[in-house]
């Protein structure tokens, strides 16, 4: 992508609304814009990681075999009358009224819908156990909205609803859906901690949240600091063997980790003095099981091999889709501006021109994007009308990690310099070397294309 045709409009100034890292960057680096308190545009380049994180995420789902579907962001209030949430919900519900005076809602959560999806079409034991789950735009009246997409109004959420015949099978789910969610955040570059947490409106028995540790989180939290040393296994997780998920679950539940909530003075007495730590963090994701709660009032029985009908048992599952593009940043950013893990990063490198018009390093600049796009790849070419160090200031802030410097003196003898955004660290080489060594950084194939035949 050519950067003088790219809509990037990047911020010389700095926000004075921002207050942490990743608002004030996200303003700065052209991701978003905000329309109204808590409700963002995402231009282009913030659109690219909300993209790619989806992308993890959906994958991870379906690794753990839960399936994919697409509810609306509208929902009928007599739905939630049923469960008799319709009230309890609060001033957080936006509720809106259509032509014919209809009661309907932006849906915060869809507890309600997919029961009702449920129980329209599944009566046997037969068809579980099931999880289903969609990405979807939420919206929640927050009275505080703040940092940016981190605490917004519309947010971007995947929220996964499983459905089990018994309660030991719905605890399955559960540790299903714990190990899959600690898959993801470290397929996304982070360490989320799950903690035993309080439930809330969604309401229920065993939840945990996972949480990601930085000063400008909104929770409070203790824990034993042994709990960041555990590794996820790198086995390959079998999400149908219940011992393993169970195992898995266990290694990470069983050391002190809680919020403030649920925060027990005397449990965390016993952890050793020097492993005590309290500190707060950003909530990424939570997993509830709830049993009946929803199954029993909107009637989703199912049919057991004796014949009888019984409310299935249910849990529901979210991550915070929007909410992990700001976590991520503060948990990788400098002075300088943000630092992308290669996972989510919105352009795989960024390549710099810094002498635009001089033929041999305007030629081989084109060389090099050619090359990368050609194996698949995606570098951002600043190919503007402008001074080497505004695209190096450009390129600091929206923290591509990898950057290809292409200056004349280099150029004559077809040398570039490539860097590491995260490490500083500078290696010259053959620009035609380049393409290769990005793609074995991000693990891609290479097309054994046979180039000038
Ligand atoms: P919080 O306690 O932060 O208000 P919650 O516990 O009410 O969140 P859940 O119902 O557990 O939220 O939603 C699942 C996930 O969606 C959360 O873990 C969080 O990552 C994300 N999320 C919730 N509210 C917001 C919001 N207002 N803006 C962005 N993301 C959010
Ligand atoms: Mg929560």
């Amino acid at each position: 992508m050519r950067l003088s045709r790219y809509f990037l409009p990047v911020l010389k100034e700095t926000p004075a609304e921002a207050r942490v890292a990743s608002h004030r960057l996200m303003l700065r680096a052209g991701m978003i814009k905000q329309q109204a308190a808590g409700i963002y545009s995402w231009l282009p380049l913030g659109f690219r990681v909300l993209r790619r994180i989806e992308q993890i995420v959906c994958e991870e789902q379906i690794r753990a075999g839960h399936i994919p579907m697409l509810m609306p962001t509208i929902q009928s209030a007599d739905l939630w009358r049923e469960s008799d949430r319709y009230d309890a919900y609060g001033p957080e519900m936006l509720r809106i009224q259509d032509r014919h005076d209809r009661e309907l809602l932006f849906g915060p959560t869809n507890e309600e819908m997919i029961t009702d999806i449920f129980r329209t079409h599944v009566t046997s034991y037969k068809n579980l156990p099931l999880t289903l789950f969609h990405i979807q735009w939420k919206f929640r009246d927050e009275i505080r909205p703040r940092f940016g997409v981190m605490r917004g109004r519309e947010f971007f959420m995947k929220d996964g609803y499983s459905f089990d015949l018994t309660r030991k099978d719905a605890m399955h789910a559960y540790n299903r859906h714990l190990v899959s969610y600690l898959q993801t955040y470290e397929r996304l570059g982070l360490q989320a901690i799950p903690m035993r947490a309080e439930s809330g409106p969604i309401g229920g028995e065993d939840t945990h949240e996972f949480l990601v540790l930085a000063d400008t989180g909104e929770s409070i939290v203790y824990y034993d600091s042994a709990v960041t040393d555990i590794r996820l296994d790198q086995r390959l997780i079998d999400y149908d063997d219940v011992a393993q998920c169970q195992k898995i679950a266990q290694d990470f539940t069983a050391v002190y980790a809680r919020t403030e909530e649920t925060h027990d003075e005397e449990k965390y007495a016993q952890v050793p003095k020097d492993r005590q730590r309290c500190a707060r963090g950003i909530e990424v994701g939570q997993i509830f099981y709830f049993g009946t709660k929803y199954s029993k009032p909107m009637g989703a029985l199912v049919q057991t091999a004796d014949g009888e009908m019984v409310p299935v048992h249910m849990g529901s599952h979210g991550i915070g889709v929007s909410r992990l593009v700001g976590a991520i940043i503060e948990a990788s950013h400098d002075e300088k501006g943000i630092i992308w893990p290669e996972e989510v990063t919105p352009f795989h490198c960024g390549i710099i021109n810094v002498k635009q018009g001089d033929v041999e390093t305007d030629r081989l600049c084109d060389q090099l994007h050619e090359g990368i796009n050609r194996l698949g790849l995606e570098a951002l070419y600043d190919d503007r009308e402008e001074r080497a160090g505004a695209k190096f200031a450009t390129a600091d802030i929206i923290g591509l990690p990898w950057r290809v410097t292409v200056g004349p003196r280099g150029a004559k003898s077809g040398l570039v310099e490539l860097e590491s955004r995260r490490t500083g660290e500078r290696q010259e080489l053959l620009a035609e070397a380049v393409a290769p060594r990005i793609a074995q950084i991000y693990g891609v194939e290479q097309l054994s294309v046979v180039d000038n035949v």
